[in-house]
C-alpha cells in the first residue's frame, strides 16, 4: 500500500536535494524528501567557491545560511615547497559572487534541510531508498527501509540527489568511467588550539606535497579545522592501514601545516575513501533525473562538488516543474548538454592540475593580471562564461600558458 502520494520525491537531503525540493516547493508542488540518515550527519566536503551562492539564492536558501556566522572564503591559496600562490575572489574577471563560505557540513546541511521544512517540504530522516519502481500508471513508487519497517511512497517524478549512495545509478547499471584520474583521500577535524589569529588561520590552504599529492587546510569559524589528504592509490600504500596510525604517519609531509597539527587528537577517527571520481552513461530518463553527485564527481582540488550538486539541482528542479506542468522538456540539452559543458571546463583543470601545468601557472610569481583574473573566475566556478577565454579555450590555453612559463623560467636560469 502507498503510504503517500507527492509530486516529486527526491532521495536525498544533501545540497542537490535540498536545493532541488526549496525550488520545486516555492512554485506550488507537494515534495517529499527520503534522508537515509538522521541530521545532523558529518560528510565531507567543506570549502565552497562562489558560484554556489548564486543556486542557494534562487533556491531561496541564501537567507538562512547568511545567519549562521560561517568562516568567510575570499579566496584560495596554494602552495608548494614554500612557493604560495594567492587567489582573491574579487579580483576574478566577469560578474559572480566574490565570496563564500567554508562550512562544517553537518551543521551547513542541517540549516538548509530545516529551513526546507519550515518551508513545507516533507522530510523522511532515517529511511534509506532501498528499490525504485518506474510504470505507466503510477510513474514512480520508492520502497524505503526504517526502523526494519518497508514502506512505499508514491511520486510523479524522482531527482535522485543521493550522493555517494548512488541509488538510481547502482539500481538501473549506470556506472561509467570516471572524466578524471581515479585518487583516494584521507580526513578528519581538530579542534585547532594552535590556530594562528588573523588572515593565516582563516585561509583555505592546498598544500602540494607531490604533482598529485596535496593536504588541504579549511578552518571553520566554530574553532574546528577540517584537514586531509588526496593522492594516489600507490602513495597511500605506504601507509599504516590503519587510518588514525596512516594520517599521523603523513602529516609531516606538509611541512607548513605539521608543527600546527602534530601534536592535536583527531575529533574522530580519519576517514579513508578510495576512488573519488565517478560518472554515469546515462542522467535522466522520462521520471528521473539524477543531481549531483548521484551522477558525477570530478576531484576536490577545486571544491567544485557543492557548487556542481546545486547547480545540477536546481537546473533539474526548473525543467522537473516545467515537465510537470505539461510543459515538453529537452533534459538533453536542457540538462546534460548544459552541465556537462561545465563539467567539461573544470575537467580539464584537474587534469592540468594533476599534469603540473595548473600548478607551474597558480605559483607563478609574477602573473599577467588579466590571465590570473580569468583564471580567478574559472576557481570561482563561473566555468559556463565564454566571455572569458581561459573558459572558452579551456582545452587549449592552460598548456600553452605553462610552456611559455617553463621556458620562460629555463631562459632566465641560462
Ligand atoms: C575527499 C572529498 C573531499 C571533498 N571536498 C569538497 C570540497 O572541499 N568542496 C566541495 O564543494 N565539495 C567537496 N567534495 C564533494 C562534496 O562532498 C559533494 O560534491 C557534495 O556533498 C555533493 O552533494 P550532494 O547533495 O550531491 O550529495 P551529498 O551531500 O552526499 O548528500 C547525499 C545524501 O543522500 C543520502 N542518501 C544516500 N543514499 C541514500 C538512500 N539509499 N536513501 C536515502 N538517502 C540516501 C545521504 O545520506 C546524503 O545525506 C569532496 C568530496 C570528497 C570525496
Amino acid at each position: 500500500m502507498i503510504k503517500e502520494h507527492v509530486d516529486v520525491l527526491i532521495i536525498g537531503a544533501g545540497p542537490s536535494g535540498t536545493v532541488a525540493a526549496s525550488y520545486l516547493k516555492k512554485h506550488g508542488f507537494s515534495v517529499k524528501i527520503i534522508e537515509k540518515e538522521n541530521f545532523p550527519r558529518y560528510t565531507v566536503g567543506e570549502s565552497l567557491i562562489p558560484r554556489c551562492m548564486d543556486n542557494f539564492e534562487e533556491a531561496g536558501l541564501l537567507t538562512c545560511l547568511k545567519k549562521q556566522n560561517y568562516q568567510v572564503k575570499i579566496g584560495a591559496r596554494f602552495i608548494r615547497n614554500g612557493v604560495e600562490g594567492n587567489f582573491d575572489f574579487s579580483e576574478k574577471f566577469g560578474e559572480g559572487w566574490d565570496w563564500t563560505w567554508q562550512v562544517p557540513r553537518d551543521h551547513f546541511d542541517n540549516v538548509l534541510a530545516e529551513e526546507c521544512q519550515k518551508n513545507g517540504v516533507s522530510i523522511e530522516f532515517a529511511t534509506k531508498v532501498e528499490n525504485i519502481e518506474f510504470s505507466a500508471s503510477e510513474k514512480v513508487v520508492v520502497t524505503t527501509l526504517k526502523n526494519n519497517i518497508k514502506e512505499k511512497y508514491q511520486g510523479r517524478f524522482i531527482i535522485d540527489a543521493s550522493g555517494p549512495g548512488r541509488v538510481l545509478a547502482k539500481q538501473l547499471n549506470l556506472e561509467a568511467a570516471p572524466k578524471t584520474a581515479i585518487h583516494s583521500s584521507i580526513f578528519t577535524q581538530v579542534k585547532d588550539s594552535n590556530r594562528p589569529t588573523g588572515k593565516e588561520g582563516e585561509l583555505i590552504t592546498f598544500d602540494i606535497i607531490e604533482n598529485e599529492v596535496w593536504f588541504w587546510y579549511i578552518p571553520f569559524s566554530n574553532g574546528n579545522t577540517s584537514i586531509g589528504f588526496v593522492g594516489k592509490k600507490e602513495w597511500f600504500q605506504k601507509f599504516s592501514p590503519n587510518t588514525s596510525e596512516a594520517f599521523t604517519q603523513m602529516l609531516p609531509d606538509t611541512k607548513k601545516y605539521y608543527p600546527q597539527f602534530k601534536d592535536l587528537d583527531f575529533n574522530f577517527e580519519p576517514i579513508k575513501v578510495n576512488n573519488i571520481a565517478k560518472n554515469v552513461t546515462k542522467f535522466y530518463g522520462d521520471d528521473f533525473v539524477l543531481t549531483g553527485n548521484s551522477a558525477e564527481f570530478l576531484d576536490p582540488v577545486f571544491s567544485s562538488g557543492v557548487s556542481f550538486a546545486t547547480e545540477s539541482g536546481l537546473l533539474a528542479a526548473k525543467l522537473c516543474a516545467k515537465q510537470l506542468n505539461g510543459e515538453k522538456v529537452d533534459w538533453q540539452k536542457g540538462y546534460v548538454d548544459y552541465m556537462q559543458e561545465g563539467v567539461e571546463v573544470f575537467s580539464t583543470y584537474v587534469k592540468e592540475w594533476y599534469t603540473g601545468n595548473l600548478q607551474e601557472i597558480i605559483l607563478h610569481q609574477k602573473p599577467t593580471p588579466e590571465i590570473k583574473q580569468q583564471i580567478c573566475a574559472v576557481l570561482a566556478g563561473y566555468v559556463w562564461n565564454k566571455n572569458n577565454p581561459f573558459v572558452r579555450n579551456h582545452k587549449k590555453m592552460i598548456p600553452l600558458l605553462a610552456k611559455l612559463i617553463k621556458s620562460e623560467k629555463s631562459t632566465f636560469a641560462n
